[in-house]
């Protein structure tokens, strides 16, 4: 099989890490089944960092985050709610 392209884009999915709330205590990390998010030392302290080639999207990591320090990308409240309204018929 032969490929036509060296290398192909993706449009990231992966998690929006707000580093104020994050107090690095490495429930994403220990949760993420695809490894694809990891808490490093940095200068404010442990904090979460997302490794966006490995994501897939779940949101595991935003909905188990106790401070909301996780938000998903295409996936924020008010997108959820718009959509929520647009199935429901409300405006
Ligand atoms: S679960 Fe939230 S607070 Fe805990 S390390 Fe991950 S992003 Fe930071
Ligand atoms: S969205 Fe899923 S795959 Fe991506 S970092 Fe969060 S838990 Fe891991």
């Amino acid at each position: 099989m032969t490929c036509s392209k060296d290398s192909i884009e993706i449009d990231p999915l992966g998690p929006v890490i707000d580093e104020a709330l994050c107090i690095g205590c490495k429930l994403c990390e220990i949760l993420c089944p695809y490894g694809a998010i990891k808490v490093e030392l940095t200068d404010k302290g442990p904090k979460a960092k997302s490794i966006e080639v490995a994501c897939k999207g779940c949101g595991v990591c935003g909905a188990s985050c106790s401070t909301k320090a996780i938000t998903m990308k295409h996936y924020t409240d008010s997108q959820l709610a718009a959509q929520a309204k647009a199935i429901l018929g409300v405006v």
